[in-house]
């Protein structure tokens, strides 16, 4: 669920970061070896256009952790397997299983299941548009569909929410815990709510590195009023 700002073009050294001798410009970067050794160089650009957040559960980067994800699957479109408008940085080392589902996280889980065009686009033009009114998020840290949602796009933000197992429960205790919990317990110290949660909303929008921000943001806008 989080919002990743595509330039309109692609970069200027993508051509060179996946192409393969002799000069030619690999469209399968994960069966072209050759291409692989400049992918640390695209993961790079990706994590610091993401202003180093994962792209689907917004936990910090590290680019050890990250891997390259294809929005669109190849299975879906070949096309697409290296081009920038569909590539992600996402988290993909280091996850433990679900304690309930024993399922992982984003990539991890996902296979090859296409995610609705809806949330993540893969278009310069349409990135613009907001996330936020497609969820609703719980001070336990789960996220769900808004339910003030049509049935039909309400059903496609679920299966998002599920194809990516976004309410794993350490994801889910990581956003109650390290970042919600802090920001309540500041509250109760302040007189006026309204204007501390209203301080905190701006802080959190102008701070585009700020782990979880979707999440908050969409939980602290129920609070004061801004959906
Ligand atoms: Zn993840």
């Amino acid at each position: 669920m989080q919002f990743i700002q595509k330039q309109n073009t692609e970069p200027v050294n993508w051509n060179h970061w996946f192409t393969v001798p002799p000069r030619r410009r690999t469209y399968d970067y994960h069966s072209d070896y050759s291409a692989l050794t400049n992918l640390r160089s695209a993961k790079f650009y990706l994590i610091e256009e993401q202003n180093g957040l994962f792209a689907y559960c917004q936990q910090r980067i590290t680019v050890e952790d990250a891997s390259i994800e294809h929005v669109t699957p190849k299975e879906h479109n070949k096309e697409l397997s290296t081009s920038y408008f569909n590539l992600v940085a996402v988290c993909k080392k280091n996850q433990v299983k679900d304690s309930f589902t024993g399922k992982l996280h984003c990539d991890s889980t996902r296979g090859s299941e296409l995610l609705t065009s809806i949330i993540f686009y893969s278009s310069a033009k349409s990135t613009k548009v907001h996330t936020n009114r497609y969820f609703s998020a719980y001070a336990t840290g789960e996220v769900v569909a808004n339910p003030e949602l049509d049935d039909n796009t309400k059903k496609q933000v679920e299966a998002f929410i599920d194809i990516l197992n976004l309410n794993h429960d350490i994801l889910k205790s990581k956003r109650a815990k390290d970042t919600l919990n802090g920001i309540s317990d500041a509250s109760k110290t302040s007189p006026n709510k309204l204007i501390f949660w209203r301080a905190q909303y701006d802080r959190i929008l102008n701070n585009p590195k700020q782990p979880f921000r979707e999440y908050l943001l969409v939980y602290i806008g129920s609070k004061i009023g801004i959906k």
